[in-house]
């Protein structure tokens, strides 16, 4: 690990979801003096949600970037100190863990708490990165704008996709949601809402084959419908933008080495708790937690972060 500048610290805090951000408002107020850095998109995943009517207090519902902000601020407000940056490589070998940013600067921590969230997958199909730029997006609340008035198609029937359809029904001409089985994995009250969406259209039993298109613009898929049935059929959706919501991988890879994961790539802590194997290394958030993926759970998980984080120093102090 080659350095420019070491820096010595109680607590570091990688990521800035709801999870990195509660962590940060409870070792700050713990008088950890956090330095939590805010990775490849601040914000995590909440930064892309537009509204969110199931976090506590938000009576009114509020919309991901606005909660985000709010967090920050909690967390500033106690003395967090938040930089951008991101973690490039990581040696938890010894009592004190180090972390290096950007392939330059190394924190030399005491406590790391692990918060990097997830990303969102594709299917892999070669067309995906054919037409990257060209019409093909995970993220319907980014790039959904550019394909006002338009033809579109969401992949995927859980909450993630129910939300992206939904949001491109507001602003396209037509949404086709392709769904490989024959029932939403939405929450119902979700499903119900894209029942009631008239330019929304189900595609049942459908899977993606491929993308086509002109000149690196997706003008269409190819689907088909009743894979592996006796009424198989290939059929052709005349589309502009094609928008992945087939859940999220574990942003874990970096850690791997010291802690253990599950195969999926998700951190495996001790049961009840945010520790992982390697003592003063916690994990919390979407990066550790397969079931339930809320911004509430990922608070809460924080929150357990910086007090397991916090009683850890005191122990070892
Ligand atoms: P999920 O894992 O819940 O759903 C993924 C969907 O993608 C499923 O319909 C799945 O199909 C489909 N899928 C997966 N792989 C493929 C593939 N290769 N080809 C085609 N389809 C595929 O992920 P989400 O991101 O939707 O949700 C994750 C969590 O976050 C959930 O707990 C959800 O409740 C929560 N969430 C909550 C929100 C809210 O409350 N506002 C908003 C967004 C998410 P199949 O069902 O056949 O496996």
């Amino acid at each position: 690990m080659q350095s420019v500048g070491i820096e010595r610290i109680k607590c570091l805090i990688i990521g800035s979801g709801p999870a990195g951000y509660t962590a940060a408002i409870y070792t700050a107020r713990a008088n950890l003096k956090p330095v939590l850095y805010e990775g490849l998109q601040p914000g995590g995943q909440l930064i892309t949600t537009t509204e969110i009517e199931n976090y506590p207090g938000y009576y009114k519902g509020v919309t991901g970037p606005v909660m985000i902000d709010d967090f920050k601020k909690q967390a500033q407000r106690f003395g967090t100190d938040i930089r951008c940056g991101i973690v490039t490589e990581v040696n938890f070998s010894d009592k004190i863990h180090k972390v290096q940013i950007d392939n330059n600067k190394i924190i030399e921590t005491e406590t790391v708490i692990i918060a990097t969230g997830a990303t969102a997958k594709y299917l892999g199909l070669e067309d995906e990165k054919k037409y990257a730029g060209g019409g093909v997006s995970a993220c319907a609340t980014c790039d959904g704008f550019f394909f006002r008035g338009k033809d579109v198609a969401v992949v995927g029937g859980g909450d993630t996709a129910a939300e992206e359809a939904t949001y491109l029904a507001g602003l396209c001409k037509k949404v086709y949601m392709i769904v490989r089985s024959d029932e939403l994995r939405a929450s119902k009250i979700m499903a119900s809402k894209i029942i009631r969406t008239s330019n929304i259209e189900i595609l049942w039993k459908h899977q993606v084959r491929g993308l086509f298109g002109d000149k690196g613009i997706v003008e269409g898929a190819l689907l088909v419908k009743n894979k592996g049935e006796k009424d198989e059929e290939e059929i052709k959706i005349k589309i502009d933008g094609f928008f992945l919501a087939i859940g999220h991988k574990p942003n874990s890879d970096i850690f791997k080495k010291y802690i253990d994961t599950d195969e999926v790539g998700y951190i495996k802590t001790i049961p009840g708790t945010s520790k992982t194997k390697v003592p003063g290394v916690f994990a919390c958030g979407d990066v550790k937690d397969p079931h339930y993926r809320q911004a509430v759970t990922a608070a809460g998980s924080g929150c357990m972060a910086a007090i397991d984080a916090e009683r850890y120093l005191s122990d070892k102090n």
